[in-house]
């Protein structure tokens, strides 16, 4: 989740979890054999699970960090599954005064799970009564105001702190290094979308195909979230228009009513796209600039659009402003201009030598 810019909470291909997400808690995966993907944090995270375990201890305080939507939330009630205990889940914007993380920390019971969302959120306050916590398991809390005041030590119970961050550099150096694990998430596949989405289909009671569920996996933009949500609005064609069961043929059709394209750009990546394309002959130009061209905040098309454009190599950011590439132009079918092809000639040229 994160609140930081104002993004249309409705945007079908929106990696932030939006109100009609509510039905997520049904299709998160229990256990890690049903996680699918992110092979490499689960394969150590077994190992980590299995030590604390086999040492009968709770586990290292453990960070992730990747995009929205990616199964950070998801992982940290699994770890919570796996070693039996509860978790609490809260957010760093919603710890606004060291008391309130007090009263959080004084409720939990020996090795259960502490998740803060959005951890790199959390004031400077918070962090500084954290950081003991964190260390020593204990809460050093002042009493009384001026010469007498005094401060008095209060012992936690050994708990584990599931940090989640989408800016894993925003976080400071002191709060990151006391995470003794760190897993970053990394963009899934179509291929283990797909299966995903498979998985949810079976839980919601949708009939779907392999390639039904791939076509949806190409344009869910590496993200569970985003794919998830595209079932369930294919889902709603499938019903009204057909049969109820989705295949390639249902998934395309209604991917195209949704005015989502075959790579998962939506209307709003799109004019981002044509805009430097139309008005600045293909870039460079400011981000400020382009998002009053589009009357859309800089920090959504920095944080929502841009990530994806960048990841299919149709954007490049560059010191003096945005460009598209060449692949943008092929995309929206628009004439490639001839500085850019004479970039592919170069290169072909330097490459035969
Ligand atoms: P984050 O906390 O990173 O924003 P969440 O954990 O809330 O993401 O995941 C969003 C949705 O995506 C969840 O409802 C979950 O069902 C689904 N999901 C995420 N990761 C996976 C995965 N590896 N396997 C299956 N479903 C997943």
């Amino acid at each position: 989740m994160n609140t930081e810019y104002t993004v249309d909470p409705s945007r079908l291909v929106s990696p932030d979890a939006a109100p009609q997400d509510a039905e997520e808690v049904t299709l998160r995966p229990k256990t890690l054999d049903d996680y699918v993907g992110q092979e490499k944090a689960k394969a150590n995270l077994r190992i980590y699970l299995r030590a604390a375990q086999q040492r009968g201890e709770p586990m290292d305080h453990i960070l992730l960090y990747g995009p929205p939507g990616l199964g950070k939330t998801t992982l940290a009630g699994i770890v919570a599954q796996e070693m039996g205990v509860q978790i609490r889940v809260t957010s760093g914007p919603a710890i606004e005064k060291p008391g309130d993380l007090a009263a959080l920390l004084t409720n939990l019971q020996e090795g259960d799970i502490l998740f803060i969302d959005e951890i790199h959120r959390l004031s400077r306050q918070v962090e500084e009564v954290l950081y003991p916590a964190l260390e020593d398991y204990a809460l050093d809390i002042m009493i009384g105001k001026g010469p007498s005041a005094q401060s008095i030590r209060i012992n936690l119970p050994h708990f584990t702190l599931v940090g989640a961050t989408t800016r894993a550099g925003q976080l400071t150096g002191p709060l990151r290094d006391r995470f003794g694990i760190l897993l970053k998430l990394e963009p899934y596949s179509p291929d283990e979308l797909a299966r995903i989405i498979m998985r949810s289909a079976g839980i919601l009671g949708v009939p779907i195909d392999y390639e039904g569920a791939l076509e949806l996996a190409k344009c869910a933009r590496g993200t569970p979230r985003v794919a998830n949500r595209l079932l369930k609005r294919v889902r709603d064609f499938a019903t009204v228009q057909g049969d109820g069961s989705i295949d390639g043929p249902t998934a395309v059709a209604a991917r195209r009513q949704m005015d989502i394209d075959e790579a998962g750009l939506d209307e709003l990546d799109r004019s981002v796209l044509r805009a430097i394309i139309e008005l600045y002959g293909g870039g460079p130009v400011g981000l400020d600039t382009l998002a009053a061209n589009l009357g859309e905040e800089a920090v959504t098309l920095e944080d929502v659009c841009e990530p994806y454009l960048m990841q299919l190599g149709m954007l490049t950011r560059t010191p003096r402003g945005r460009c598209v590439t060449k692949l943008a132009y092929e995309h929206l079918g628009l004439p490639v201009p001839r500085h850019l092809r004479a970039e592919d000639e170069d290169e072909n040229q330097q490459s035969m030598y």
